[in-house]
């Protein structure tokens, strides 16, 4: 009643609060439009009982592996697809496939894991192992990889890396996709035409180059995540003479003057601080919107 009189004795008041319905509104469909189905972005694993081993660079993106595992039984008894990095593009962006018959009914998600880190092979590889022989259901792992990190694994240092024969050993098994994160893990926005060159394509070979005797090596860093979430017009242009897409994290903001864009593929970011309740909502909530 106070509110309504308020409108009615300044009219400014509801004017801001008509254009307020309608930023809100404009934001949500936005993103509605930009991400068709649930892209999680995770980074490093963390085990809760050795908080100590295998640190990554940046702690407050950690996830734990215990609550991790919820969210993939969760997403396992739900009926969800774990898409690879080209499903996702051949059957969601470019539509240049059919979806199979017999996965019609579940729902897509992908779960990316940025940088390369050893802590994925420790601790997330023989969980998917598990959970996979337990439930009969076959997952899989998009790793966005810096191929100057893997060559440069040693067992003595603190920040510890996915090395090639790692990613061949996920990859045969079925559970890791291996695409792009550039070379070195540096601000491709900040390089010149040469450097942005290198960076993108010798990552891109190094890959391709790891997985060479592999059957499924023709879907490996087809797809990149730019490092540092940064891009702009030159760095987009040349990804797209390399790759098929590229992802960043979402920025509603920054998103909402772009139509979807495959070069500009928004993920939601998971940090330490998500409960897998949170995550759990979040694969609904953009499941419900692709269907
Ligand atoms: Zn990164």
């Amino acid at each position: 009643m106070i509110k309504l009189s308020i409108f009615r004795k300044n009219p400014i008041f509801k004017i801001v609060a008509i254009v307020l319905i309608i930023v809100i509104s404009v934001f949500s469909i936005t993103e509605f439009l930009l991400l068709p189905l649930p892209i999680f972005g995770f980074h490093s694993i963390y085990d809760e009982n050795r908080l100590n081993d295998l640190p990554s660079r940046a702690s407050y993106l950690d996830y734990s592996l215990q609550n991790l595992e919820k969210l993939l039984i969760y997403l396992i008894n739900n009926d969800y697809w774990f898409l690879s990095n080209q499903e996702f593009y051949d059957y969601f962006v470019s539509h240049s496939k059919t979806i199979p018959k017999e996965l019609q009914n579940t729902k897509p998600i992908m779960l990316t894991f940025d940088d390369g880190y050893k802590n994925i092979d420790v601790y997330l590889l023989p969980l998917l192992e598990t959970l996979q022989e337990k439930y009969n259901k076959s997952l899989k792992i998009v790793l966005y990889i810096n191929p100057k990190q893997m060559k440069s694994d040693k067992e003595q240092k603190k920040t510890r890396y996915l090395n090639c024969e790692d990613l061949k050993r996920g990859t045969e098994l079925g559970f890791y996709d291996v695409q792009s994160h550039g070379y070195s893990h540096t601000d491709l926005t900040r390089l010149t035409f040469q450097d942005l060159k290198y960076e993108l394509s010798e990552s891109q070979q190094d890959l391709k180059t790891c997985l060479s005797n592999l059957s499924n090596r023709q879907i490996a860093a087809q797809h990149l995540a730019y490092p540092y979430n940064k891009v702009n017009k030159q760095v987009e242009q040349l990804t797209s003479h390399y790759y098929q897409s590229a992802y960043l994290f979402k920025s509603r903001l920054r998103h909402l003057l772009f139509l979807f864009d495959s070069y500009k593929i928004p993920r939601i970011g998971v940090s330490k601080k998500d409960s897998p309740k949170t995550l759990i909502q979040l694969a609904r909530r953009y499941s419900s919107i692709s269907r």
